[in-house]
């Protein structure tokens, strides 16, 4: 099943169908316009924490998050298209698979950062 974003925006589009990147619990990079990996793109790019290289190996960008297990999601993908062709979670001295759950977290701790500066 894709995830809560997905599922919640449908497509609003023509053209190909979405393919979410939480179809399992881990993230996949077969993805395409998946909500929740455009909700944190976006999150990286509102923070200043992505840098574009069109010419040279990706674009990349991280969000940082806490809960039960901290860290950065870091991603890249090419140009601005809608495929995040990868993602982990980095921690200081770890590299670790990026879950579903991790990006609930992101995305629930980012809301909780914006809604302080406010
Ligand atoms: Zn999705």
């Amino acid at each position: 099943m894709p995830c809560k974003l997905c599922i919640e925006r449908g497509k609003p589009w023509k053209g190909d169908d979405p393919r979410c990147a939480f179809e399992k619990e881990t993230f996949s990079p077969d993805n395409w316009n998946c909500a929740t990996m455009n909700a944190l793109r976006s999150i990286a790019e509102r923070r200043g924490h992505t840098h574009r290289d069109d010419m040279g190996p990706c674009s990349i960008g991280f969000v940082p998050f806490e809960g039960a297990d901290a860290g950065y999601i870091v991603m890249s993908w090419y140009k601005n298209r809608g495929r995040t062709g990868n993602a982990i979670v980095m921690q200081d001295s770890e590299i670790r698979t990026f879950t579903y759950q991790d990006a609930r977290d992101a995305l629930a701790y980012n809301a909780l950062v914006t809604e302080e500066a406010r």
